[in-house]
Parts: C-alpha cells; structure tokens; sequence
C-alpha cells in the first residue's frame, strides 16, 4: 500500500516567500496523479517535499499511513526520476541503472537480475554496455527510468521528465511512461506544466495556481466542470 497524503501541507522558504499553501491532496496507491500548473506555482516544491528535499514547514506528509515529515529521503522508499542529463556521463547504462543498488550494497548477483529485468522492461538490454553520450535523448530518458524502477519503489515521482526532449520523442516518451505506469501499478506524481500531458497522462490531475489547489479530478472533470475560470482557461475548457 502506497497512499500519499498531503494533509494541510504548506512551504514557506527561509526568504519568507509561501510557495505552497495548505494543500490537501490524497493519491490513492496506484494512481497516476499530475501536478499541473503556471511555472512558479508551486509543483517541484510540492513534489520535492513529498521526496523529502524540500522541509515541510506546517502540516503532514503520509506515505501508506506512516507520517514521513521527519524521514530522510533514503528512508520513504519512493523514487525521483530525474530529467535524463542527471546520468552519470562516465558510467555504463547498466552501471546508471545498478546505482542505487550498488549504493545500498545489494549483493553483485542480485543487482545483474534486477538491472536485467529492469532492462528487460524498458528495452534497453542491447545499451547496457554504453555510455549515456552513445543514446538517443529517448534512451538515455529511459536509463533514467531504469534508475527508478530498479529499486521497485512504493512510488515515482517525475518532476517535467520530458522537458528536454523534441516534440516528437516528448509523445513517443510520455505514452511509454503511461504505459510503464500502468505495468508496473507503481503509484506516480507527474509534474507538467503542459497541459495536453497532464489531460491525457494521468488518472486525476491537480491543478495548482499560487501555491494553492485551484482543482483535483479527473481529466473530464476538468474539461466539464472546471471549478472557477482560472481552471477553465489553464484546461481550455468551453467557456
Ligand atoms: P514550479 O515548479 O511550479 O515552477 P516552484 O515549486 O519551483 O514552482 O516554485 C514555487 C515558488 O517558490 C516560486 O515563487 C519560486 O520562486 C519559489 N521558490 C522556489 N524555490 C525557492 C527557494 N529555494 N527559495 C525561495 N523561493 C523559492
Ligand atoms: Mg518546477
């Protein structure tokens, strides 16, 4: 079980500036869930308290019913998916993906199996011995993946990952993390400021203005009833 509740989650940096504020938002385990909104509303700070890089200033942070305020990132079992320059340049693909593991000291035959599965799953088993310089942009983004799922999580969280991509690896990209998603029924938050990912990628979708909830639903319940115009004009909804 893998719930994430953000239960009155607030963030004010230490300049005084509140970037996030009294935010409610329950992910049920499972659920493919995007943080979507204008830059500077508040997203990669929500997202980076829910990976524990970021201090909570007030409220509660639970991960599958365990309050996670005080936990250090290591200890939530949750996995960031960094954009896919975050590879180590001087490492193999499999050496990128055997990371975590080879830093958590997981014994040398379990890490090959692992890596391999991992490699299996997002096609990469003919790059392990490459260095990320040698990948397309969609391959290396996948390595980055592969850095995520090998650990098998409790949850992903994406922050933009296809912010460096062309438009025509974005698409190819992001209907390849829909369907890793749905594969692997890893509870993921998918941050975007692009609106077409966040009404097409995710079960619900979270729309963030100011630091502030504007809307939680489905992609249709945005489209029909978006909650005021600020949602409607972000969604492009029907007036
Ligand atoms: P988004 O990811 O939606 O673009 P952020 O979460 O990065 O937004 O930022 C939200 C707000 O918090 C912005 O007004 C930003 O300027 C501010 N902010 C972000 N990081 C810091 C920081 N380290 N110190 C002070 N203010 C910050
Ligand atoms: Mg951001």
């Amino acid at each position: 079980m893998a719930e994430i509740v953000l239960d009155q989650v607030s963030k004010k940096y230490p300049d005084g500036s509140l970037a996030v504020s009294e935010v409610d938002i329950t992910i049920a385990d499972g659920e493919f869930i995007i943080l979507v909104g204008p830059s500077g509303c508040g997203k990669s700070t929500t997202l980076n308290m829910i990976a524990g890089l970021e201090d909570i200033s007030s409220g509660e942070l639970r991960i599958a019913g365990e309050r996670v305020n005080e936990k250090a990132p290591k200890d939530r079992d949750i996995a960031m998916v960094f954009q896919s320059y975050a590879l180590y340049p001087h490492m193999t693909v499999r050496d990128n993906i055997a990371f975590p593991l080879t830093l958590a000291k997981m014994p040398k035959q379990e890490i090959a199996s692992k890596v391999d599965e991992a490699a299996r799953i997002l096609d990469l088993g003919q790059y392990l011995d490459r260095k990320p310089a040698n990948l397309s942009g969609g391959q290396r983004q996948r390595v980055a993946m592969g850095r995520a799922i090998v650990r098998s999580p409790k949850a992903f969280l994406m922050d933009e990952p296809l912010s460096n991509l062309d438009a025509k690896l974005r698409v190819q990209t992001r209907t390849e993390i829909a369907q890793l998603q749905q594969r692997l029924g890893t509870t993921t938050v998918y941050v975007t400021h692009d609106q077409t990912e966040a009404m097409t990628l995710g079960d619900r979708v979270v729309v963030l203005r100011s630091g502030l909830v504007q809307q939680i639903g489905s992609p249709a319940e945005l489209y029909n009833k978006p909650s005021n115009l600020f949602v409607a004009g972000f969604i492009g909804s029907p007036a």
